[in-house]
């Protein structure tokens, strides 16, 4: 077995759960018909929509937050039906802990958190690596990330792809996890400036799952659910946002839904908005990223609780990273992104886990079927409510993440984790996106 640590790697973009309750937090008065008129509507009631409706409510603003889904927490979703024990659907790795406030919050409310370690396994070809071949991947993975930091640096709006060294036995493999597997984008998808402003950090866990933090975080607040924003109309003074609810008027809306959802013209509004925001819905684009998770009966990786599993990838760029054993509770989050992760979602639940249990066998053997209990699939980019994992720039696109940000009309105002300067694609951006675009309104309103 290949173990140990390396510093060079930057695992650090996602990368907890643990046995507790898990998504259990209900909303206050989450079916009553929402208010006809107030000072502000939220649009979703994720994480970005959750922090803006505290700043309000502690500022004394009335509002009223609605959610198109049936349940609060948006991308960051921990349940423990499937399993049995909590499983994270999408946000699992708590970053930038000292700026997040998820962290302190949970932290004084005693969830449990603790570092990831960096314990990994590497195969070649259905074998271990040798420390050889490792050392080989280590170097090349540096490489890359130094070439796409250069250019990061020199505020080239370019893709990796067009920057990065390619050729040789592991180029492939970490153009994989640099660019599908962190980035939920192949590497010609993403600008390499947008890429060297993200905010690095290092992962923690939260054992009861990072769902639950945010369910945590909305519990008691008033959320109107099954509650979806069809049209928002800012023709008079004011807004109208158009529900399958009913119509309410405000001074002010907040839009905290995906970029992927605003691109689909989900939402209409009435009179359009300005060429450039439209630009910026598209440019600050969807990734995918899917967890195809399996719980297995005993420890086959071998690592103890949340090790890393990779392997060497082909110019097919079909492949998988695996945390495994997360917070000991036996699921492997077998994950896989960018074009592939789009292709293997249309193509089902079940050939996703047939994919990652053939490739497992290859690595381990019959263990894998002997002790596996079963696996489920996550569908993040077909699914109308996001259509994505998180947001970055498309080469060219960098100067629209600020575009994005700018309200419109002084009352249509964005927030969610593509709207943070540096810590976009994660909870902890998308939290302090809302309270701070909740700050602006207030000020705005007064
Ligand atoms: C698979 C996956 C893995 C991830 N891993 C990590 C990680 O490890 N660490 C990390 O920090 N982040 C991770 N992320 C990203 C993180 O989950 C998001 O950045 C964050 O949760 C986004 O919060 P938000 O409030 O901006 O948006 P959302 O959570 O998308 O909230 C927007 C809300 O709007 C609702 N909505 C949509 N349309 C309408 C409408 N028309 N009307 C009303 N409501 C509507 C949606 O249902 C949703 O609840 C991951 C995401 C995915 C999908």
């Amino acid at each position: 077995m290949t173990s140990g640590s390396d510093p060079s790697r930057r695992f650090s973009r996602r990368q907890a759960l643990s046995l507790g309750a898990a998504g259990a937090v209900t909303p206050a008065l989450a079916y009553a018909a929402p208010a006809s008129d107030t000072d502000v509507v939220i649009v979703g009631a994720g994480a970005a929509g959750i922090a803006a409706a505290h700043a309000l409510r502690a500022a004394g603003v009335e509002h009223v937050l609605i959610e198109a889904g049936n349940r609060i927490g948006g991308r960051a979703w921990t349940e423990s039906v499937t399993f049995g024990v909590p499983f994270d659907h999408g946000a699992h790795w708590v970053q930038n802990q000292w700026r997040n406030p998820h962290f302190a919050r949970g932290e004084q409310s005693g969830y449990r958190f603790y570092p990831a370690r960096d314990d990994y396994r590497i195969f070649a070809d259905g074998t271990e690596a040798t420390s050889g071949e490792v050392d080989a991947l280590w170097r090349t993975w540096e490489n890359v990330e130094e070439a796409i930091s250069q250019a990061g640096d020199n505020g080239w709006d370019v893709s990796p792809a067009s920057v990065a060294p390619d050729g040789g036995t592991w180029t492939r493999t970490a153009w994989y996890y640099i660019g599908p597997w962190e980035m939920g984008k192949d590497m010609d998808a993403f600008s390499c400036v947008d890429w060297w402003n993200s905010a690095d950090s290092v992962d923690w866990y939260c054992a009861a799952g990072y769902g639950t933090l945010v369910a945590d975080h909305g519990a008691g607040l008033p959320v109107s659910l099954d509650t979806a924003a069809s049209a928002i109309r800012w023709d008079g003074p004011g807004v109208a946002v158009e529900t399958n609810r009913g119509t309410i008027r405000a001074r002010a809306v907040i839009v905290t839904v995906s970029t992927g959802v605003l691109a689909s013209g989900a939402i209409a509004f009435q009179p359009g908005l300005p060429q450039e925001t439209l630009e910026a819905f598209h440019g600050i684009s969807m990734g995918d990223y899917n967890h195809i998770a399996l719980r297995f009966s005993q420890d086959i990786f071998a690592m103890g609780e949340d090790g890393y599993l990779f392997h060497r990838v082909d110019d097919s760029m079909e492949a998988f990273g695996a945390l495994t054993n997360a917070s000991g509770t036996g699921i492997a989050y077998c994950d896989v992104g960018g074009s592939f992760a789009r292709d293997l979602e249309q193509a089902g639940q079940d050939a996703a886990i047939d994919f990652v249990m053939e490739r497992l066998r290859g690595m381990l053997g019959s263990e894998v079927d002997r002790t596996f209990l079963g696996g489920t699939a996550t569908a993040w980019t077909s699914d109308p409510l996001f259509r994505g994992c998180y947001a970055s720039a498309l080469p060219g696109a960098w100067p629209l993440r600020r575009v994005l940000r700018e309200p419109v009309g002084e009352r249509i105002f964005f927030a969610g984790e593509a709207c943070h300067p540096e810590m976009w694609a994660t909870v902890g951006g998308a939290d302090l996106s809302g309270s701070q675009v909740a700050a602006t309104v207030i000020d705005t309103l007064a």
